[in-house]
């Protein structure tokens, strides 16, 4: 039997909660020892960062608990390898927060460049978001009436007024 739209977008949302669960279970992508093996790994094998690393003022470097860490804007540095379980991690966490949330949330502990676009993309991305997010769409008039063209009397309206005094003088 041919997939139909609605039985695709089922699996994809299916696929979406096991994501969620699994994230859930994930451990915090962030440890200091896994994130500076990985800066040093990017380092490395990337000359560009190597040398940004050296001349822009946005790095630096500081120690967390005994760990050397490279620093961007005063936050941990998430090398590239890290992100999308950064942004996963904490999407999930945060119950499907949007872009700026997350984007801000993530920002309090750790940092890199382009870390607002891609969270961005990363909710537009989200299938839970996707399927259960309010939508910010307006709505146009309403259509108009149909008018309907009854036979005379088929509605009548009656106005009511009084009641009035009336004494036999004014008769
Ligand atoms: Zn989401």
């Amino acid at each position: 039997m041919p997939s139909t739209n609605l039985d695709n977008e089922q699996q994809e949302l299916h696929l979406a909660e096991l994501l969620d669960v699994e994230a859930r279970n994930d451990t915090f992508p962030l440890d200091y020892k896994t994130v500076r093996k990985e800066q040093q790994r990017e380092i490395r094998t990337n000359q560009k960062l190597a040398q940004l690393i050296e001349k822009s003022e946005d790095f630096g470097s500081l120690t967390y608990d005994d760990v050397d860490l490279i620093i961007y804007k005063n936050r941990m540095y998430v090398p590239q390898i890290l992100r999308q379980r950064t942004l996963t991690w904490y999407h999930y966490m945060l119950c499907h927060p949007g872009g700026s949330r997350l984007a801000n949330t993530i920002g309090t502990a750790a940092n890199w460049p382009g870390i607002h676009n891609h969270a961005a993309q990363f909710c537009k991305k989200c299938k839970i978001c996707q399927k259960f997010k309010k939508r910010n769409q307006k709505y146009s008039e309403l259509p108009p009436k149909t008018i309907e063209t009854p036979q005379p009397w088929h509605t009548v309206a009656v106005d009511l007024i009084g009641p009035y005094k009336i004494n036999a003088k004014q008769l």
